[in-house]
């Protein structure tokens, strides 16, 4: 029997990538949030429902271990893996990638500090302004660095803008805009065309 594996990202986009798989009529066979299980069955035979941090999404799919995953674009920018198509735009948790720093300060001079877990994106963005830069690697609260003279500048997603203004940062430059998006391993849209295409209609259908 041929199995899908589709991996998804917990937290934010978990939330509002599950209405939408139950609209198009996926459901997984537990209630996601209430367990602690990272692996679930679903209503539609041979489909499996995998529960991963954002980060790990791309990988799983890269290496065939998920034939497919849905993650934020923050995330397929950031990953350097490849060897997988993004298939769809889902439209949900919509957010921007953006520069900020912190409200009463100029542009400083010569090299700009930027800290940020976004480092690929970063190195590339200010790169293409012409800017030069550092980069300092976070894995959380990059909200924190400018105030504390980590950095002249962060690079994070932004939705509302309440956690920069709650740290006394102005967002500045926008990146990229930002949404979940579906990928599929290149090997597995061949191998397992059928099955992944079904899936992929239903999602099309409710979009
Ligand atoms: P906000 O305060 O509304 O600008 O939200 C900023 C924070 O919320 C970010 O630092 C993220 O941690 C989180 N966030 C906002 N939008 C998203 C999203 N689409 N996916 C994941 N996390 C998000």
């Amino acid at each position: 029997m041929t199995q899908i594996t589709l991996a998804l990202t917990k937290g934010r986009v978990l939330n509002e990538v599950l209405p939408l798989l139950q609209t198009s009529g996926i459901r997984p066979e537990q209630e996601i949030k209430e367990s602690r299980k990272l692996i679930f069955n679903t209503n539609v035979k041979n489909l499996r429902l995998l529960i991963l941090r954002g980060v790990d999404v791309p990988t799983y799919v890269q290496f065939g271990a998920a034939d497919m995953g849905i993650a934020g674009k923050d995330i397929l920018l950031e990953d350097s893996g490849g060897g997988y198509y993004e298939s769809l735009d889902l439209a949900l948790a919509r957010c921007r990638l953006m520069t900020a720093s912190l409200k009463d300060t100029n542009n400083v001079e010569g090299r700009t500090i930027v800290a940020t877990k976004y480092i690929n994106v970063a190195r590339k963005y200010y790169a293409q302004i012409g800017r030069q830069a550092e980069f300092v690697k976070l894995f959380g609260a990059m909200e924190l660095a400018p105030a504390l003279g980590l950095a002249d500048e962060i690079v994070d997603i932004v939705d509302t803008g309440n956690t920069l203004r709650a740290n006394g940062l102005v967002s500045k430059e926008l990146i990229a805009n930002v949404s979940a998006r579906l990928i599929v391993n290149k090997i597995a849209m061949k191998t397992k065309f059928e099955l992944i295409q079904a899936i992929i209609d239903r999602l099309k259908m409710v979009l």
